[in-house]
């Protein structure tokens, strides 16, 4: 064990670089360790309110009225306060996507694939001034490197937990071991259950890209969506991710995304192949919307409420923001707004 940073980074995606990249900029001293790349590099897009028609107050209403009002209001007014950043760090493509469930165009991106350009970015920026460990980091050995050092940060970015599941969007490495890490460290955790599941409501079944979304968003573009008897059930309906997958699942479990109708322009802006029209899909697990109790500088809380000395955590493994359901785009936000949080909190906290 050769740990020698103020800080202790556990996950490699987004959550865990922006808050390596926060707590660099911050003076301390920064370890990170990674088995996996996690899902942050399929982020097409996130939320952030650009629009002269949308405001932060109309993001916290209707992040908040995707969540049924089960969210938990200091974290989302949190995020949507610090969402506006985004737009001054980074050079958005003009397009903006209105997400299932959101009143205005709000998802923004860049080529849509600002997750893996960011991450490319950071870790370019981060190269030789962060100590990376391509490794799983057991609860047994975060046990044994908080006895040794007690004063040392350590911020939990371990993503998800849908990759526990057969047939899911994740990669199977995403099983939701920063969980046990938080409560082995006296965290508490919340929403850890079935109905804090996220589905994505059109996920291929078949062929080598099974496991692998078709963008809900092309239902806007003129994509419909039928039965297995060929028949179109939603009608003009827009429903949200959740009502979506309920629809599938009231037609039998599977659906045909038939995109015959969507401009080729727009199939091809979400990266996806002209010849695929007729597409076999289902409702898979997808995000995981419980996780870690933090409160808005990303502190780890214990079950009094208490703050759990030098442990932090952001990203996917954290629970309270989405309530139950998860606005399409808020995912990246949450990752890039509260990795920098921990980041710069961890670090102020190294500082003091
Ligand atoms: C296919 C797909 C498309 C998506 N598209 C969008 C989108 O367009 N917009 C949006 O807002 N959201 C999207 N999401 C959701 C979004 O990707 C996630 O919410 C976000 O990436 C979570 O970031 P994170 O950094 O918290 O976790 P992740 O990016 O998942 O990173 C978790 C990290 O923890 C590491 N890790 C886990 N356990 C251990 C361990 N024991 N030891 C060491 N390392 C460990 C992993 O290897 C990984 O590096 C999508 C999700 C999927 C699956």
């Amino acid at each position: 064990m050769k740990v020698v940073s103020d800080i202790y980074i556990i996950g490699g995606g987004l959550a865990g670089w922006r808050a390596a990249e926060a707590a660099v900029s911050g003076g301390a001293s920064v370890t990170l360790v990674a088995n996996g790349v996690g899902n942050s590099p399929d982020i097409h897009a996130l939320n952030c309110p650009v629009l002269p028609e949308d405001s932060v107050q109309q993001f916290i209403d209707d992040t908040l009225s995707s969540g049924k009002y089960q969210n938990d209001p200091a974290l989302v007014e949190a995020m949507c306060q610090e969402s506006v950043h985004l737009k001054e760090e980074f050079d958005f493509d003009d397009t903006i996507i209105r997400p299932l469930g959101s009143t205005v165009p709000r998802c923004v991106s860049i080529k849509h694939a600002i997750g893996a350009i960011a991450l490319g970015d950071i870790k370019r920026r981060l190269k030789d001034k962060v100590v990376v460990e391509n490794r799983t980091m057991t609860v047994e050995e975060l046990l044994e490197i908080r006895a040794k050092f007690p004063d040392m940060k350590i911020i939990i970015a371990t993503g998800g937990w849908c990759g526990k599941y057969d047939f899911s969007t994740n990669p199977s490495y995403l099983k939701g071991d920063g969980l046990a890490m938080a409560e082995a460290l006296g965290g508490a955790l919340m929403d850890v259950d079935m109905a804090h599941v996220q589905y994505e409501p059109t996920v291929r079944v078949e062929g080598p890209r099974r496991g692998i979304p078709v963008i809900t968003t092309l239902l806007y573009e003129g994509a419909r969506l039928l039965n297995m008897e060929g028949k179109e059930f939603l009608g003009d309906a827009r429903l949200n991710k959740d009502e979506l997958s309920k629809a599938i699942f009231d037609q039998g479990g599977y659906a045909f995304y038939d995109l015959t109708d969507v401009p080729d322009e727009k199939i091809l802006e979400c990266r996806m192949d002209l010849s695929e029209r007729m597409i076999k899909v289902a409702p898979a697990p997808h995000s995981s919307l419980g996780g870690i109790v933090i409160d808005s500088r990303c502190h780890v809380l214990a079950s009094d409420g208490s703050i759990v000395p030098g442990l932090f955590a952001c990203g996917e493994v954290t629970g309270g923001i989405h309530g139950l359901n998860r606005l399409g785009g808020n995912g990246g936000t949450v990752a890039m707004v509260f990795g920098t949080i921990a980041g710069r909190e961890a670090a102020l906290e190294v500082k003091n």
